[in-house]
């Protein structure tokens, strides 16, 4: 397999927060020299997905029914695998989802 799914996650609780309305997501982002498009990807709806890592094609798909807040997380989510598999640092699932939570708390505070 080349891709990375996620199980789309419940309600999002902090989209009413006024930090998320700064969250602008990038087009492309580059982990260990290898460049990433970001794409809104509405087939991921339908397999359940709120988001899908594509080393093939380099891409990290991310489904269109997520507040931004969750679509922050879900691409760090992906970039965390991407990150586990360039830097040969085997992350499980369960460890990646505590790291999602925790940077984009982080990331967010840094948009203050
Ligand atoms: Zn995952």
């Amino acid at each position: 397999m080349d891709t990375e799914g996620i199980i789309e996650p419940g309600s999002c609780a902090a989209s009413s927060n006024s930090l998320t309305n700064k969250i602008k997501l990038p087009e492309t982002i580059q982990i260990g020299g290898t460049v990433y498009q970001i794409i809104i990807d509405g087939t991921l709806i339908d397999r359940h997905l709120a988001g899908e890592l594509d080393e093939a094609k380099g891409q990290i798909k991310l489904s269109p029914e997520q507040c931004d807040h969750d679509k922050l997380c879900t691409l760090i989510h992906e970039a965390l695998h991407a990150i586990s598999r360039k830097y040969n640092i085997p992350l499980s699932e369960e460890q990646i989802e505590g790291l999602d939570d925790g940077l984009t708390q982080f990331v967010l505070q840094m948009m203050c």
